[in-house]
């Protein structure tokens, strides 16, 4: 009864699912201290005492209206924080005309594809990628054209990258730090990107957006993270909050676009107008007004760094092979099969939860989301070496 199309996304999309149901199922049998559940990208650490603390004030406030409908676009003074923050960190001029509040990192990328998409226009996609990008690309009527990184280092090829581009190629959309690899873009690899759209974009007579979904920006280890608008005009700046501050559930993120862009204001005004026919209609009121109170904090960081030094070497020390990670809180190792699926059904036998790599597009790995305490990661440990010792 319901849609075909909608049917076979169903079957498809349901690996991370499944595996949490499974993680359940098993924490019941042998109890959760038992069951290493790398499974899901849902943060642990609380929120910052300063988030808490700006949503009890906001929460008993007199001033009226607080719970409105509003321009779709959010509240201008949020707008108008986030616009001088990325200009204190850029040297850009931004306004908050500049930028849009969204329903998460999710609500922004379809408020972008929308916008963008012409019926059938190319999105290119690196694997591995977001689970969910080829559906976001789907829901606006795009083409996912899935472009390899290389495979030792997971980093996109600039000239690979520009050998796939067409003339139907609309955007490229990026992911750094990256999920699931952890991988971080460095300057001189996004200007070579850019430096091959704005060739391309000439060639075609049309410019070739890049959307740069950055959910992990502020999640980096000891590298710096360019900012995309300092180094592509025609770039589209996806931030959230949901791993900074914790605030998954919250679902709250911005959409931020350079203000010398081709055709700015009509571009801002497509995103608005999506924004609100896409029913999202505004981001949530009150997670607004808290996030412009809190916008320079951010979890704590070394908990993730700390975790991912004990998993990554604890990892490699058995002999799994693994890039480091410089952000994020993924780890993308190799399967110790090429049959990653097969190797995801070894693992659960000793209750190790892990998500086959084919479900990012990038088959003979797996990813394990280490938003998980370091006891659990401690004692992970020997379940992974007695899963490796079965492939010796
Ligand atoms: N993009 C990437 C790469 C993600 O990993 C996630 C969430 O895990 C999202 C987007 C969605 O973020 P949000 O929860 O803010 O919608």
């Amino acid at each position: 009864m319901i849609s075909n199309k909608i049917s076979n996304r169903l079957a498809n999309s349901s690996m991370i699912r499944a595996m949490f149901e499974e993680g359940a199922r098993l924490k019941k049998i042998y109890g959760a201290d038992k069951v290493y559940d790398f499974s899901l990208g849902n943060p642990d650490p609380e929120p910052p005492a300063e988030v808490k603390a700006a949503l009890r004030e906001l929460a008993n406030s007199k001033e009226p209206g607080m719970h409105l409908y509003m321009n779709n676009a959010g509240y201008t003074e949020v707008r108008e924080t986030i616009a001088g923050k990325i200009n204190r960190e850029t040297g850009l001029q931004l306004t908050f005309n500049n930028v849009v509040m969204t329903v998460g990192a999710g609500g922004a990328l379809n408020i972008v594809l929308k916008t963008l998409l012409n019926p059938d226009e190319e999105v290119i996609i690196f694997a591995p990628y977001f689970v969910e990008y080829t559906s976001y690309i789907d829901n606006h009527g795009g083409k996912a054209v899935i472009v390899n990184t290389d495979s030792r280092t997971f980093l996109p090829d600039p000239e690979l990258l520009r050998s796939k581009i067409t003339p139907n190629t609309k955007a490229i959309l990026i992911n750094t730090p990256n999920n699931p690899t952890g991988v971080v873009y460095g300057a001189d690899i996004l200007k070579a990107i850019a430096n091959v759209l704005e060739e391309k974009g000439r060639e075609y007579g049309h410019t070739i957006y890049i959307i740069s979904d950055e959910p992990y920006r502020k999640l980096a280890y000891d590298v710096n993270i360019p900012n995309i608008l300092t180094i592509y005009r025609n770039a589209i700046m996806i931030d959230c909050f949901s791993k900074s501050l914790s605030l998954p559930g919250e679902r709250m993120g911005y959409i931020a676009a350079n203000p010398e862009a081709e055709d700015i204001d009509t571009l801002m005004g497509g995103l608005i107008y999506c924004n609100r026919v896409l029913g999202y209609v505004n981001a949530p009121a009150l997670f607004q007004k808290v996030i412009a109170r809190t916008i320079d904090s951010t979890v704590d960081i070394n908990i993730y760094k700390e975790r991912r030094d004990l998993l990554y070497n604890g990892l490699t020390n058995l002999g799994y092979e693994c890039v480091k990670p410089d952000g994020a809180f993924y780890l993308f190792p190799k399967s110790l099969i090429a049959d990653d699926v097969e190797f995801k059904n070894r693992a659960v036998k000793y209750n190790l939860l892990i998500v086959p790599g084919s479900g990012f597009g990038c088959p003979g790995h797996f990813r394990l989301a280490y938003c998980v305490s370091l006891e659990t990661i401690k004692n992970s440990l020997p379940a992974f070496e007695a899963l490796a010792k079965e492939f010796k």
